[in-house]
């Protein structure tokens, strides 16, 4: 064995029982990740509390000192040591309790993670209690608990967070991100909570402040911000959903408040904020031919679901949770969103008219929506249109492109295969689910997305008229600000003369 291989004998360590802080440490990296986990787990302890109020205060974006009261159960006296025991909780007893969990926590290790990487004290008092106690932790080791004045309820303290943890602390960001963090929780979960009142002062800044015994609506309004009112629809599940176990309630917002990130996107499960692809996926299906795909809506969606339909225990900070029937929960959303839509009269629509051979009609012969049409397939059945009368996208294109303009890319590159809309004179459509033409070709079978085929439509006339000269165009109110870099400048510049006769200035 060459002498720079250390021989395996030497270099093995034994296995030791790891010491109790270091076992909490380890735990508490799952999760406290941030100031921000912290105030989660002691908001998240207070809601389960019962609490009507509920405060936090911050220093140095929560890196000095996070302090979150409220006026809910309070602990009694002798069983504070256990709440900052790992692994002790009221929340659960037994297995089959995961099963049905109605509380926020129910892990039983948040007040132990957090004391192990911070100086914690709490003061408490139950109902009943003479006066309050407290208890300090600093290090993993707990003071004995003393009497102390307060009311009924619970104040959390915590202090220097990773004091004794480096590793962790240099990973914070500065007292500004880690504040925002912080708000955006305290905003996150006063948004699922109606009920509670909730206020956030951070440095003798008041950010969040909103009164208890709000109704569902308001609070949700307060939170995506008042100037959004009047661009929020609002979103149900129905009674059937409900006989299903599933109820939904949601603010959804106009097209135009879609944003580029789904950071404007709240969605709870049982008064849970949680990021679910399963749902965010089916959001953004609804607003399909509404917005761009790139867009992301602006949402807020309460869930509620009988504790058996949904696992919350696949997470250490239960930002996620499993569906037992993800099919259901994706065609309520979908269904409720789009819904909500179609009643404010937003999903685009082909115009089915009969062709006009003098206009640019879309004459493919597809027949008028019967009013008040269902959410059930529906057949229309119509003569066909001479072949002549059919709008010809692909000439049509021809011309434009040898206008040379359609030959810088496509802004908006469309989804419908190219040549769809050249499917043979038809003499059945079968529009399904509100969504789908159904029809065919001497080929075969044509199904055509319907918002697609209008965003196709959209763009094609788009094309049309640039190719016949100028648009007409608008000043807006306000110019648009869009932050760029030099290289794409220099590419508008080119631009220019293309985005000019697009209107744009
Ligand atoms: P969990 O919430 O998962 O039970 P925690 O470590 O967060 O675990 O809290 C441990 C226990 O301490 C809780 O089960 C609860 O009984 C008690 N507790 C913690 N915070 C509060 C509070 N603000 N008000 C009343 N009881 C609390
Ligand atoms: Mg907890």
């Amino acid at each position: 064995m060459p002498a720079s291989v250390p021989s395996q004998e030497s270099t093995r360590r034994p296995i030791k029982a790891l010491p109790a802080l270091l076992v909490d440490q380890i735990a508490a990296g799952e999760v406290v990740e941030r100031p921000a986990s912290v105030v989660k787990e002691l908001l998240d302890n207070a809601i389960d509390a019962g609490a009507v109020r509920i405060r936090v205060d911050l220093e140095a974006g929560g890196v000095e000192l996070i302090r979150v009261s409220d006026d809910g159960s309070g602990i009694p006296a002798e069983e504070l040591p256990l709440a900052v025991a790992p692994h002790a909780t009221s929340k659960i007893a037994a297995s089959a309790d995961l099963d049905r969990i109605q509380t926020m926590g129910f892990r039983g290790e948040a007040l132990a993670s957090i004391a192990s990487v911070s100086r914690l004290r709490i003061r408490s008092r139950a109902a009943g209690e003479e006066g309050a106690s407290l208890l300090e932790v600093e290090g993993g080791a707990a003071s004995p608990v003393r009497p102390e004045a307060g009311p009924v309820g619970t104040v959390v303290t915590v202090r220097n967070l990773f004091f004794n943890t480096p590793a962790r602390r240099k990973f914070l960001r500065t007292a500004q991100t880690e504040q925002g963090h912080c708000a955006e929780i305290v905003r996150s979960l006063a948004a699922a909570h109606a009920h509670i009142g909730f206020t956030l002062e951070s440095d003798g800044r008041m950010l969040v402040d909103v009164p208890p015994g709000q109704s569902v609506r308001e609070r949700a309004v307060a939170i995506l911000g008042a100037e959004l009112d009047a661009k929020l629809l609002e979103v149900h599940a129905d009674a059937f959903d409900d006989a299903r176990g599933l109820a939904l309630w949601g603010l959804v917002g106009l097209p135009e408040v879609a944003r580029p990130t789904n950071k404007h996107q709240r969605i709870f499960v049982n008064g849970r904020p949680v990021r679910d692809r399963t749902i965010q996926h089916a959001l953004q299906e609804a607003y399909r031919g509404l917005i761009e795909p790139s867009r992301k809506p602006t949402a807020l969606l309460l869930i509620e679901m009988t504790p058996e339909g949904v696992d919350v225990n696949v997470h250490p900070t239960k930002a996620e949770v499993r569906f037992r029937d993800q099919g259901l929960v994706h065609s309520v959303v979908h269904r409720a969103v789009r819904e909500a839509l179609r009643g404010a009269d937003l999903t685009p629509s082909v115009r089915f008219r009969q062709a006009r051979p003098e206009s640019t009609d879309f004459g493919h012969g597809l027949a008028p929506p019967a009013p008040g049409d269902g959410s059930f397939a529906r057949a229309f059945e119509r003569p066909a249109p001479a072949p002549d009368q059919r709008f010809d996208f692909g000439a049509l294109r021809a011309g434009v492109e040898q206008d040379r303009l359609a030959s810088s890319p496509a802004p908006h590159a469309p989804q419908a295969a190219p040549d769809m809309p050249r499917a043979r004179p038809v003499d059945r459509i079968l529009q399904v689910h509100n969504s789908y033409l159904v029809t065919q070709d001497e080929q075969g079978v044509v199904i055509i997305d319907q918002h697609a085929l209008h965003e196709r439509v959209m763009f094609e006339l788009l094309l049309e008229r640039i190719a016949s000269g100028p648009l007409e165009s608008q000043r807006l109110l306000t110019p648009a600000v869009v932050r760029t870099t030099r290289a794409r400048l220099d590419r508008l510049d080119d631009l220019r003369p293309l985005l000019v006769r697009l209107g744009v200035e």
